[in-house]
């Protein structure tokens, strides 16, 4: 190439001495940082598409920045120069072609063919085929240190910037209206253009600043806003690894600082200032690892809390399986236990009623308790059945209105002989003068109501059991079973109606229980609207009152 090069390097070292410190403290950290940026998306996104694009971005961005120095720092060597020079005008451009990309494959979520990504090439063919015609770069003109290029050539380079700039724009707008309603995703689109938009922005206000003001210092700082930016659009990509953002971040800081001040070694005068260079080095390089050593032991510890809660998170689905499983298993367990123990039964009460001869004495009684272990074994499976049911969210209920009078009169009938069995004075008593309709399933509530008198007649070896039926305001209907047995401590008394509770002492009265009964009878009771039940004791020996309150029907 036939340079043009006039010989006045004083005027341009006027320029530029001044300057060189800074050039080489705003370059050398730029160029390194945006390199790293790109690889650390690269490692980090698992969109490779767009974190290649991203990394085609920042790579060209660094070009730019080195060959930018290049010029600055060898002006003298023209042939070098202008061979930089050109380097610096494609990759300007190209880097706004990347930025097009990245924002197109950000945007549509996907790449585009082999066939569109030469057309997005198209403009860099121009600029290459006039470097060696009179149309592009040829000359350094050292009287006012700047380049000499053909008519049209930094009026092509700028058009095609722009006209890339504005198709950017255009697709961003067009997605935004498209999106406007989703906010995630408005969001995203939103924090992706600032990036890019200001990551240009930055590029051309700087330059013309610069060009205009004859203050290239300008142009320098434009550097490092671009470098911002470039880390902003980095962060966003990586967004959903945070974590890791941190360590990168306190790893550019430290890198970003070790590189800032080991580049003034390269214009501070040997001496005192060098000196104090070095040892600020030596101090900002063992603060860096220690800090980059802390950011990643908490990294470490947090990635360790995130694995063991979603570990924990597992187990419990697995345990939330299993619990499933058992309550499977167990429904259709009781329900095989149910036929056998049905003709069990029906075989017992055919034998104690003389169906095969007579049945005497010692073999008499043997047979009772038989079919009292069996009655037992009846009840124990029914609520088996029963609690699978109500955690499976299978209990059926056949919602009535009717009269609690009756049901409570007939519970106390069935049980009296069960309570003078056991030598226990009985009585049921029922408030005149009020209504006891309610809305609910009779049969669970006489299951209830049967199995609180039947708690009542097991925990008092010895004295009365009383059950009442009253009506304390005119909405609420109140069933109370009473009696002066073992009583319960205080500290059970919350933990009663949990499944399989059995207060201490409970087995020396009564050793057949499964501390199911309460648990099932709180379910049933509190399936009804309004429905309460609770236990009330002075404490162990003193007796106990279990209550149940139901919503009354009005008349
Ligand atoms: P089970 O009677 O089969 O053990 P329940 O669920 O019916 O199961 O009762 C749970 C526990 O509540 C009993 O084991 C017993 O300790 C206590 N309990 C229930 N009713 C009474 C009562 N009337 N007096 C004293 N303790 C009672």
């Amino acid at each position: 190439m036939d340079f043009n090069l006039t010989k006045n390097l004083e005027y341009c070292a006027s320029i530029v001495d001044p300057m060189l410190s800074f050039l080489y403290y705003s370059h050398i950290p730029v160029m390194i940082v945006s390199l790293l940026f790109g690889i650390f998306v690269i490692k980090n996104s698992s969109n490779k598409i767009l974190s290649r694009s991203f990394f085609g971005l920042a790579s060209s961005f660094s070009f730019w920045t080195a060959f930018s120095l290049f010029i600055w720092t060898h002006y003298e060597s023209s042939s070098q120069t202008m061979f930089a020079w050109l380097l610096v005008d494609t990759f300007d451009l190209l880097f706004f072609v990347f930025a097009f990309y990245f924002v197109y494959v950000y945007l549509n979520k996907k790449d585009i063919s082999f066939f569109q990504k030469s057309l997005f090439l198209l403009p860099l063919i121009p600029l290459i085929l006039s470097f060696s015609t009179k149309y592009g770069l040829n000359g350094f003109d050292l009287t006012d240190c700047v380049s000499q290029e053909g008519v049209f050539y930094s009026k092509f380079i700028f058009s095609s910037e722009i006209f890339i700039f504005l198709l950017i724009i255009i697709n961003i707008v067009s997605n935004l209206l498209k999106t406007w309603k989703n906010k995630p995703e408005r969001k995203e689109i939103l924090l992706l253009s600032f990036g890019v938009v200001f990551f240009l922005i930055s590029f051309f206000v700087s330059g013309y600043i610069a060009d205009s003001t004859d203050y290239y210092q300008y142009e320098q700082i434009g550097l490092f806003s671009m470098l911002v930016f470039l880390g902003f659009l980095a962060y966003i990509i990586v967004e959903f690894k945070a974590f890791k953002v941190r360590l990168f971040g306190a790893q550019a800081i430290v890198i970003g600082l070790i590189t800032l001040i080991g580049s003034k070694l390269f214009t501070a005068e040997a001496g005192v200032n060098r000196t104090i260079t070095i040892v600020t080095l030596g101090f900002v390089s063992l603060f860096g690892y220690f800090l980059i050593k802390s950011v990643k032991k908490e990294i470490e510890a947090r990635e360790r809390i995130e694995k063991l809660a979603d570990e924990l998170e597992h187990a419990n689905e697995r345990l939330h399986v299993l619990d499933q499983q058992k309550s499977q298993f167990v429904s259709i367990a009781s329900h095989q236990l149910r036929a056998p123990l049905t003709a069990i039964k029906g075989y017992l009460s055919m034998i104690m009623e003389g169906d095969y001869g007579k049945v005497e004495g010692e073999l008499r009684e043997i047979i009772q308790r038989v079919m009292d272990s069996s009655n037992n074994l009846v009840t124990i499976v029914g609520d088996f059945l029963d609690v699978s049911r109500i955690e499976q969210g299978k209990m059926a209920y056949d919602w009535k209105d009717f009269d609690l009078k009756p049901l409570v009169e007939t519970v106390g009938n069935e049980m009296k002989p069960v309570a003078d069995k056991r030598g226990l004075e009985f009585s049921v008593s029922v408030k005149e003068g009020k209504s006891y309709m309610v809305h609910g399933d009779m049969n669970k509530l006489k299951q209830v109501f049967t199995n609180l008198v039947d708690n009542s007649i097991k925990y008092t070896p010895k004295g009365k059991v009383w059950v009442e039926l009253s009506q304390p305001t005119p909405g609420t209907v109140r069933f109370e079973v009473n009696d002066n047995g073992i009583g319960i401590a205080a500290e059970t008394l919350p933990k009663l109606f949990e499944k399989f509770t059995r207060a201490e002492g409970a087995n020396d009265v009564n050793v057949i229980g499964t501390g199911l009964g309460l648990y099932v009878a709180k379910e049933m009771v509190l399936a009804h609207e309004g429905g309460k039940i609770w236990a009330e004791s002075d404490g162990k020996g003193k007796g106990s009152t279990f209550v149940v309150e139901l919503k009354a029907l009005q008349q």
